[in-house]
């Protein structure tokens, strides 16, 4: 059976853009939770400036915490070298840094250019390959920007390339805003594995802003992917990206895989009750994605359904 890797950033995505702070030992006993159901790596939090994400001021706290759980992969998001050097001092498996294909964004998101943010790449892999730390550049909007419209696939091609000259052990594309569509997904992650070696980009990050993103990610598959970011719920966007909304299910993107036939090593019973303990953490917010209440099977062989 093949292995596809889910990875939970609703820590991070999710949390970033609710303004309500969930208190640390909620997070913890989520980050337990869905460690406890099989998923194998977390993005727990990002080492931005708290003064920016009092929602994740507690990250290095939380990476202390999920370190302790056997078998987790911990990964933290980092803006720059100076939070990549908090993320090492406080002991992540992996970092990964947000790097915009659209220049607007970027400037708006981390006030970098294009150029800047290759130089500060350069920076936290130095800092990454020090500390013996995984680093991925993930290449965010880089299926569209809501403030830009468009986004060029030869410039991904070109920044992509750039990224890894700078250092990236590997690249994530990011649909931060939602405007994807899987014949554009075909079609970019040919293009960038063709460009830096298939082996460079397994992740897709996807969000569902227009209820697209199990289409994307099955489109992704198709092409190689191993590795899909999802979180609980649905719940995420981007508070710089106005009109993101949340990441694809994780409990959506385990039955999928599971009812397709492909390992994921979680227990969807177990991942379901999860949400108990998000939607109690942050009363009013929405929690997306199918629930069993109406007494639908979770179970059925594969091959046994007609
Ligand atoms: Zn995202």
């Amino acid at each position: 059976m093949t292995a596809i890797l889910v990875s939970e950033v609703g820590p991070r995505d999710g949390l970033q853009s609710i303004s309500r702070i969930m208190p640390l030992e909620a997070k913890k006993a989520w980050i337990a939770a869905e460690a406890a159901a099989g998923v194998k790596e977390i993005e727990v939090g990002s080492f931005v400036p708290p003064s920016l994400l009092p929602q994740l001021a507690d990250t290095a706290e939380l990476v202390a915490f999920a370190r302790t759980i056997p078998g987790l992969r911990v990964v933290a998001l980092v803006p720059n070298a100076k939070g990549a050097a908090r993320a090492a001092e406080a002991g992540v498996h992996a970092m990964s840094i947000p790097f915009s294909m659209s220049e607007t964004h970027s400037l708006k998101n981390v006030r970098k250019s294009h150029p800047a943010m290759i130089e500060e790449i350069g920076a936290v892999a130095a800092i990454a390959r020090a500390a013996g730390i995984d680093f991925a550049v993930s290449l965010s909007t880089a299926f569209g920007c809501t403030i830009e419209g468009a986004v060029s696939e030869d410039a991904v091609e070109r920044l992509a390339i750039a990224a890894v000259e700078a250092g990236a052990q590997e690249l994530s594309l990011s649909d931060t805003t939602g405007y994807a569509d899987p014949a554009k997904v075909k079609r970019l992650v040919r293009r960038i594995k063709t460009a830096v070696g298939a082996d460079m980009l397994t992740t897709l990050h996807l969000h569902n802003t227009r209820g697209l993103g199990l289409a994307n990610a099955l489109a992704g598959l198709n092409e190689g992917i191993t590795t899909l970011d999802a979180s609980l719920g649905g719940i995420g966007g981007c508070p710089f990206a106005p009109g993101a909304s949340g990441n694809i299910v994780t409990e959506d993107l385990v039955f999928m895989l599971q009812a397709m036939g492909l390992d994921t090593g979680i227990d969807l019973h177990q991942l379901l009750k999860v949400r108990e303990i998000v939607s109690a953490a942050l009363p009013g917010e929405p929690l997306y994605g199918f629930t069993p209440d109406a007494g639908l099977p979770l179970d059925f062989a594969q091959g046994n359904h007609a």
